[in-house]
């Protein structure tokens, strides 16, 4: 395992039963793409419990950030839901990850497909103003099961607008498009039938996705995974592999 570093937890916020956000002090020395993940970890019987961990802040700010699940029997969630400012966890030094925007070819809209805690990195993406040079339209999804699960509304929606620095370029490329399949909201139903169907591509406003000029990063569930690769394989969109660019890209939220 990669080496760890010692970080404090700064700030704690829950959503809801299911879903909490932290912050921690950041290594000087640790360098990572927006969109990377992380091995993090606490203190378990005297041995480090780590888990990967997508970096939800951007790789200029001076904390890190995280959004975790509660699994209520999990070996390390059931621990790390009650950290506290000041508790300490383990960080690894080396971040990794498939969803990066250089591993995509140039294209006009880009697609960030989420279920569940796999919003974390694109949190960290849609902070990256080389993101809004790259492209004309970034389009953020986000599929939960209860509207408690659309974590981060408010900063997508009011605080990141108003960023000083690159805000006009979020207000002007920045479309968030949340669904919910258990409950009423404004937006009802799977990402994957929302996608097929067109009818999410028709709600913002924009052609069929077309490989000539649209680029897809997904993280979701496994099964989530699948079924939107088969559908953007069916479309002639190539996913990026070893190294080589592609029209998308796909990163596991966590594993069954
Ligand atoms: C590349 C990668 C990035 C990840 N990034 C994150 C992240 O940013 N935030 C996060 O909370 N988790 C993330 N995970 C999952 C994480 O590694 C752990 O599985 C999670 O923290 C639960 O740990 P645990 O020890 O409590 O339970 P585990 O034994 O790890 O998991 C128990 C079961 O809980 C379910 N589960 C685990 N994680 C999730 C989840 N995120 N959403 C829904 N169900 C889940 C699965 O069914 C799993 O089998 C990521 C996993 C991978 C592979």
């Amino acid at each position: 395992m990669a080496s760890l570093s010692t970080q404090s937890v700064t700030e704690v916020h829950h959503w809801n039963e299911s879903l909490f956000s932290f912050k921690t002090t950041r290594d000087q020395t640790l360098r990572f793409e927006n969109g990377h993940f992380v091995m993090l970890g606490m203190e378990v019987d005297g041995k480090p419990l780590m888990r990967a961990y997508s970096i939800a802040s951007p790789n200029y700010d001076e904390e890190l950030e995280f959004l975790s699940i509660k699994v209520a029997d999990g070996p390390l969630t059931s621990r790390l839901q009650n950290i506290q400012v000041g508790d300490e966890l383990f960080v690894s030094s080396k971040p990794t990850g498939t969803l990066v925007a250089d591993h995509l070819l140039d294209g006009r809209n880009l697609y960030l497909i989420s279920t569940g805690t796999g919003l974390a990195p694109f949190i960290s993406i849609i902070q990256d103003p080389e993101v809004y040079e790259k492209f004309d339209r970034i389009i953020l999804t986000h599929g939960v099961r209860y509207t408690s699960e659309l974590a981060y509304q408010e900063f997508i929606t009011n605080q990141l607008p108003n960023n000083p620095f690159f805000g006009e370029e979020v207000r002007e490329k920045l479309v968030y498009y949340p669904t919910v399949t258990r409950e009423e909201f404004s937006t009802q139903g799977r990402l994957t039938n929302l996608m097929s169907s067109g009818k999410m591509f028709a709600d913002i406003g924009l052609d069929k996705a077309d490989p000539e000029h649209d680029r897809f990063m997904i993280c979701g569930s496994p099964s989530m995974l699948k079924d939107t690769c088969d559908i953007l394989d069916d479309w002639g969109f190539e996913e990026s592999l070893r190294g080589i660019k592609g029209h998308y890209v796909v990163e596991r939220a966590f594993v069954e």
